[in-house]
């Protein structure tokens, strides 16, 4: 029998590795369909426009907002505009694809009013200091941001209730196969 096309939202506190299990599903995991957000920060040194995200101008934005052409979409970390262009999931479904949207938590509880029949799934960190680590690590931010980021993963983590799952992303791989176990798809993977 066809698995029914679902919509799973994967969300968690920020620097807990959703990126990096949602870049190893896109890289991994062919049978997820990962949708591709529309941003209007600057593109980081490596990513590629309509592969990590649509990298719009605030112009862009505002006319994909006035068309209702996104299913969600949220300022994030008090800075840029994100969302989920709705037309493309619209078509992922219809072609009978099951649908991943990597978002914040404003994103998935935006889904939550206007999509309930989809699923929630949390990513936890192993513990916060594994969490503050890899933030520091990362290198991307500077300090401000940084802390601007950790009070903003304090908040988000007390959010796991609202979601059906948490998955602990203790290892990527791990972490990811249960994703694709939990979206119903089987979880082999493609090296
Ligand atoms: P980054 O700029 O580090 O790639 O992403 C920052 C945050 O934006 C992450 O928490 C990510 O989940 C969130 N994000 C990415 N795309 C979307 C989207 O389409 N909608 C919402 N609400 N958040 C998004």
């Amino acid at each position: 029998m066809p698995i029914e096309p679902t919509v799973t939202v994967l969300a968690g506190p920020t620097a807990v590795g959703k990126g990096t299990v949602s870049t190893y599903i896109r890289d991994h995991y062919p049978q997820v369909w990962l949708s591709v957000s529309a941003t209007t920060r600057a593109p980081r040194p490596g990513e590629v426009d309509g592969v990590h995200y649509f990298f719009v101008s605030d112009a862009e934005f505002d006319a994909m907002v006035t068309d209702h052409a996104l299913l969600e979409w949220a300022i994030v970390h008090n800075s840029h505009r994100y969302g989920t262009p709705k037309h493309k999931v619209d078509e992922a479904l219809a072609q009978g694809r099951s649908v991943l949207l990597e978002i914040d938590l404003q994103g998935a509880r935006e889904i939550k009013r206007t999509l309930p029949s989809a699923q929630f799934v949390f990513l936890a960190p192993p513990s916060w200091d594994e969490m503050v680590a890899r933030l520091v690590g990362r290198g991307t931010e500077t300090p401000e941001q940084q802390r601007a980021r950790l009070e903003t993963a304090k908040v988000e983590l007390a959010a796991q209730p609202e979601f059906d799952h948490t998955v602990i992303n203790d290892r990527v791989e791990r972490a990811a196969a249960e994703l694709v176990e939990l979206m119903g798809l089987p979880a082999q993977v493609r090296d």
